[in-house]
């Protein structure tokens, strides 16, 4: 059975209630976690608020050391982490290792920005007076993490937070404990000191609730749905906790009539199946300019069907299962939706047959075309391997078209003029849009949501502003 970390000991739940973590590909029980009370979290709270005592009085470069030394170990144990987050997880063991080089790049980046944290001085601010600007952690922060990153948006958190010296407690999604508490460990084994980062494992009405509402708690990190969201933003607000959401996406593609078609068709199919397809910033929307859809449509086809679905510990599997049985019942009514009002399965649309997918959670990598804007498969997020084709006369009408949705996170525009891409970039409402590029997050620029995706930034030196406040202090000299 795996244990928590609180304090630097390693502990069951108080009440000895465990949660049995699911295989996706098999119905497997991989291993169980502890279910933790309000008590356990609570107590995980106020020992992250005493070693904030010590951890925040390190030096940064001493706390950027003991980041580095946790990279280290990243990578050394890279294979079996991958692994472990496969099977909990069910992605494949090469998008795996990548999800942990992710998240060693990520607190490798922040380890090397450990002497950038700086204030200000404002001199003669008055007659013999001058200013300071001290910038200054916050103290405990929470962090609450989906399942379908658990480990790179888990480091989207502790890389800023630690190195400006705030303690943490982490609660993973119920389903992906485990690898979030390895990794975890090997902070541990860097020299983090007791207390420093906390993991609690359970459900989130119980240990998320008490990381939202407990008065201790400064400052939350939450990425997930739009609608829990809102619920943290509600229970956090009562304390006036700091919030950084990262949500839900609706992420449009543009593809115009001059586009580099090859590059496109390929980025599109990664963008939309990878992590089969349950990704914040997975291409939720495919907008083709008419002259090009049939052409467009047919390459993205053939590329589509050749996309092998199995279990992510096979050779060659391209497409894992989706994570849960929810999960995958929720795609189907979408795309059933879509079907039901005259819509077109062009490929997938149905789950795999063979004996070696009847206890996994498999679902064909999906397109579909002629789909009402109103249907589900637009209208919602689709957290799943099935993207709707729309086509468009021009640029104005796709850029409406894409805007057209609560979300704002990601988007993509395929163009090589120069006029077009720019104007799609300043218009389209997201937090992030790629010209002519698959849909890559990078450590060096900031990455977060606008309208209902989300508010905050994590990545980048900006990342830090959302884990420290400003003090300001006066000075008379005479
Ligand atoms: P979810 O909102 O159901 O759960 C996310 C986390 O919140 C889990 O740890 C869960 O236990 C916890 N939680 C649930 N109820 C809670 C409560 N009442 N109080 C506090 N915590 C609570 O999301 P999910 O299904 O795990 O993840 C999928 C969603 O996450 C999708 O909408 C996806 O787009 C979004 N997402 C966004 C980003 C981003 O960076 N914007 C990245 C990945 C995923």
């Amino acid at each position: 059975m795996a244990r928590m970390l609180i304090g630097g000991e390693w502990v069951g739940s108080r009440n000895g209630n465990t949660i049995e973590v699911i295989n996706p590909s098999t119905g497997e029980v991989v291993d169980t976690a502890p279910r933790a009370t309000v008590e356990d979290a609570r107590e995980a709270i106020d020992v992250a608020e005493r070693a904030f005592a010590v951890w925040s009085e390190w030096p940064q470069a001493k706390r950027a050391e003991v980041l580095k030394r946790a990279v280290a170990l990243f990578h050394l144990h890279e294979k079996d982490l991958a692994t472990l987050l496969t099977k909990e997880q069910g992605k494949p063991i090469r998008e795996a290792i990548l999800e942990i080089r992710r998240f060693a790049h990520t607190i490798d980046y922040y380890a090397g920005l450990g002497k950038n944290i700086r204030g200000g001085y404002i001199p003669q601010i008055d007659e013999n007076t001058y200013g300071l600007i001290l910038r200054r952690p916050l103290g405990v922060c929470g962090a609450i993490v989906p399942w379908n990153f658990p480990v790179s948006l888990m480091g989207n958190k502790i890389g800023p937070a630690l190195l400006a010296g705030n303690t943490m407690v982490i609660k993973p999604a119920e389903t992906t404990p485990l690898t979030d508490l390895r990794v975890v460990g090997l902070f541990a084994e860097a020299g983090l000191p007791n207390g420093a980062l906390n993991v609690v494992t359970g459900q989130g009405s119980v240990v998320g609730e008490e990381i939202a509402t407990n008065p201790k708690v400064r400052k939350i990190g939450f990425t997930g749905s739009t609608e829990v969201g809102r619920r943290v933003m509600a229970s956090a607000a009562a304390t006036l906790k700091h919030v950084t959401l990262e949500l839900g996406g609706s992420d449009p593609m543009i593809v115009c009539d001059d586009a580099d078609i090859d590059n496109a068709v390929k980025a599109a199919a990664t963008g939309r199946f990878f992590n089969c397809g349950q990704a914040c910033l997975a291409i939720k929307r495919l907008y083709l300019f008419d002259s090009i859809a049939d052409d467009f449509t047919n390459q993205l086809v053939a590329r589509v069907k050749k996309l092998r679905v199995g279990n992510g510990l096979a050779e060659g599997t391209i497409i894992g299962p989706l994570h849960s049985r929810s999960q995958r019942d929720e795609v189907e009514s979408q795309v059933e939706d879509a079907v039901s009002r005259g819509a077109k399965v062009l490929a997938g649309g149905a789950r795999p047959q063979g004996v070696e997918y009847d206890r996994g959670h498999f679902y064909l990598p999906t397109l579909v075309a002629d789909v009402p804007e109103d249907s589900k498969l637009v209208s919602e997020e689709v957290f799943g391997p099935a993207l709707p084709i729309l086509r468009v006369k021009n640029l104005d009408e796709a850029i409406e078209k894409a805007n057209a949705s609560i979300y704002g996170l990601g988007s993509s525009i395929w163009t090589n003029d120069l006029n077009r891409a720019t104007r799609a970039a300043e218009r389209i409402e997201a937090g992030y849009t790629w010209i002519n590029s698959g849909q890559v997050i990078y450590d060096e620029l900031p990455f977060g949501g606008l309208k209902q995706s989300g508010m905050g930034k994590e990545h980048g030196p900006e990342a830090l502003d959302y884990y420290t406040e400003t003090k300001s202090v006066v000075v008379k000299t005479k």
